[in-house]
Order: structure tokens, then C-alpha cells, then sequence
């Protein structure tokens, strides 16, 4: 049982970020080739969002490091408890996550990213004595619409690009002329 334990821990240790508790980049990567096959044998329709929080420099410049970590911590929570326990949390980079909805098509998937935007925005932060908000954009992508994993990712990316073109704090769902295989420049 000390064994069961102990490497439980070590898995943790390889697979999730330790500030959020979600996946790290191994864990995304094999959760996309795990999405990718039960979609080819199951069907089953598969969204990926990709979060990016808005102006996230400015808030650390202002608020300072920690205030910016509790944003961070905060946004995972929120993800988490509006999740079903089939979906999954990743955190990509910096300040950039990854949810992937399985059984969920990218109307539905957009519309829930969507509404969560809109409470993430209301939430109130406290830095010393400051008071402070902050929003998110959101991309969404998904199979059978873009028909690879790194198609699918490229797809979401230039969405989240998109939304972020257009002013942030918004969620755009990519379409089918969305990467042709290729990486943009
Ligand atoms: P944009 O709206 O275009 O995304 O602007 P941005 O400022 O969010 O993007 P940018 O890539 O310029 O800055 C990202 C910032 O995220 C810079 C970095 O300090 C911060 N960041 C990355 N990881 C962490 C972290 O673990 N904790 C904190 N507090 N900040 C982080
Ligand atoms: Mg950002
Ligand atoms: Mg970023």
C-alpha cells in the first residue's frame, strides 16, 4: 500500500503542474492520442478549448507575482467544478490552459467556455490593499471539424488568436479553413 502510494505521488510529480493541479504538456499530449482513438472507434465528439488569460503580464506588474498565481489557481477551480469527470484540465504554458470535452459538440462547448468567461470576469481579486478583475479568451476547436491532434491544436490556437485580435474577453469556436496543416506564422 506504501508502494501504491508512493507512486502515485511520483505520477503526480510527472503529470500535473503543482500551482494548479491540472495536466502538464506529457499529460496533454497523451490525453489527445487517447481522445483521438476513442474518437475514430467510438465516434464520439471531442472540443478543445484553449484559455489564455487577458493583459496577464500587466496584472503581475501591478497586483505582483503572487496575486497572479492566485488568478491562476482560481481559473483552474473554476474550470474544474463546472468539468464533468470525463472531461480534462491541462495547463499549457504560463498563463494558457487546455480543457478537453469529450461527448461534447463546439456549439455546446462554446456556449458553457462562454458563460464561464462571463463569471471569471465578475470575480473580485484581492492584492494587499487593491482590488482587481481579470478576463480570459478562449479558442475552441474540435473533431471531427479538424481531423488530427495537431490539426486540432493549431485549429484552437488560431481561434484564441483571433479572439484576442478582436478585442479578448471572448470566446471564437475555429473553422474548417483553420490550419491546413501547417503551423502560421
Ligand atoms: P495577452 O492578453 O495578449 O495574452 O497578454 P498577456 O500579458 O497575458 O501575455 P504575455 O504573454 O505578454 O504575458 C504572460 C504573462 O504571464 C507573463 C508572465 O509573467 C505571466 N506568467 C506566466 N506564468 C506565470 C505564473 O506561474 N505565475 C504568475 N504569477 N505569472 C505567470
Ligand atoms: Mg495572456
Ligand atoms: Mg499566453
Amino acid at each position: 500500500r506504501q508502494l501504491e502510494t508512493k507512486n502515485r505521488e511520483l505520477e503526480e510529480l510527472l503529470t500535473k503542474d503543482p500551482l494548479t493541479r491540472a495536466g502538464n504538456r506529457t499529460a496533454l499530449e497523451n490525453a489527445l492520442i487517447r481522445v483521438k482513438n476513442q474518437h475514430l472507434r467510438h465516434n464520439t465528439p471531442v472540443t478543445v478549448l484553449m484559455l489564455d488569460l487577458d493583459h496577464f503580464k500587466k496584472i503581475n506588474d501591478t497586483e505582483g507575482h503572487t496575486a497572479g498565481d492566485k488568478v491562476l489557481k482560481r481559473l483552474a477551480d473554476l474550470l474544474r467544478a463546472r468539468l464533468r469527470a470525463t472531461d480534462s484540465l491541462f495547463r499549457y504554458g504560463g498563463e494558457e490552459f487546455v480543457v478537453l470535452l469529450k461527448g461534447v459538440s463546439d456549439a455546446r462547448a462554446s456556449e458553457l467556455i462562454d458563460a464561464l468567461r462571463h463569471d471569471f470576469a465578475q470575480v473580485d481579486f484581492h492584492a494587499g490593499g487593491a482590488r482587481f478583475r481579470c478576463t480570459f479568451s478562449a479558442g475552441v476547436s474540435s473533431f471531427p471539424t479538424h481531423p488530427s491532434t495537431e490539426s486540432l491544436r493549431l485549429s484552437a490556437d488560431q481561434a484564441l488568436y483571433r479572439a484576442k485580435h478582436q478585442g479578448r474577453n471572448q470566446v471564437i469556436t475555429s473553422t474548417e479553413q483553420d490550419d491546413d496543416g501547417f503551423p502560421t506564422a
